[in-house]
């Protein structure tokens, strides 16, 4: 008798958990409906993916530049992206900028490529005709994704694209500052001192936020410095060194 009243207890203990569960859950739907409108219906599943696949796109675009330079194994647009993003995390409240919004822009800003590529001044495509494909592309984009998120991220491509804001503007020497940085490094890697000064020539004087200007200013110092000490430690140089010494003996 006590067993089965303790067996009951259990069951209806188990019971109202369900419910309590089953209300969390279906509360939690309810805020995310509200917030975000997700629709789990097939199609829209389909969309998704799709979307996230033609974002997935980006990790496979080199970037142009890069491709045209001919170093080896050129990164990609995402790895650009995804290192601006990184880079607006470095803003403090100091600069009055939106940070997120920053990061936001960083990641969405060149999302277009991965349906039109890295068109640059080289490719042949005039201005006019980029700007009217990447608009396009962020359209399709946006339609595969929830009304909102889709109205946001197309917001954000055209802030960039515009320069409507402070945040568009800064990203915008993050831009600048990202490819220097990597040309850097490429550089170092594989293309000698100062073998991509191209891309140091075609930013001179465009930074025009003081933060990523000190960080400019620092490459430039880094730069300088490595390219001096390698050439100190050349194999030409050692042995101009040595016949110095051979000489003065
Ligand atoms: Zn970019």
């Amino acid at each position: 008798m006590e067993k089965s009243t303790r067996a009951a207890d259990l069951q209806s203990a188990q019971k109202s958990k369900r419910e309590h569960e089953t209300e969390n859950v279906s509360a939690s739907a309810k805020k995310t409906k509200s917030n975000y409108a997700v629709d789990h219906t097939v199609t829209d599943m389909r969309k998704i993916i799709e979307f996230m696949s033609l974002v997935g796109e980006l990790k496979r675009v080199p970037r142009t530049g890069w491709v045209r330079n001919e170093v080896k194994e050129p990164e990609s647009v995402s790895d650009h992206m995804y290192r601006m993003a990184v880079m607006s995390m470095l803003i403090t409240p100091q600069e009055s900028l939106d940070r997120n919004r920053c990061i936001k822009i960083a990641l969405v800003h060149d999302m277009a490529e991965c349906i039109v590529g890295d068109l640059t001044p080289w490719c042949g495509v005039p201005k006019e005709e980029k700007h009217k494909l990447e608009e396009a592309a962020m359209k399709r984009l946006s339609g595969l994704v929830s009304e909102e998120t889709g109205k946001e991220l197309f917001e954000l491509w055209e802030e960039y694209e515009y320069q409507k804001s402070d945040e568009a503007r800064f990203v915008k020497d993050l831009d600048r500052f990202e490819m220097i940085l990597q040309a850097y490094e490429y550089e170092k890697q594989q293309k000698g001192n100062k073998g991509l000064q191209e891309f140091f020539e075609s930013t001179k004087g465009k930074f025009k936020h003081p933060t990523v200007q000190s960080w400019v200013e620092g490459l430039h110092q880094v730069r300088n410095e490595s390219a001096e000490t390698s050439e100190q430690n050349s194999p030409s140089n050692n042995e101009l060194k040595e016949d110095k010494v051979q000489e003065s003996s």
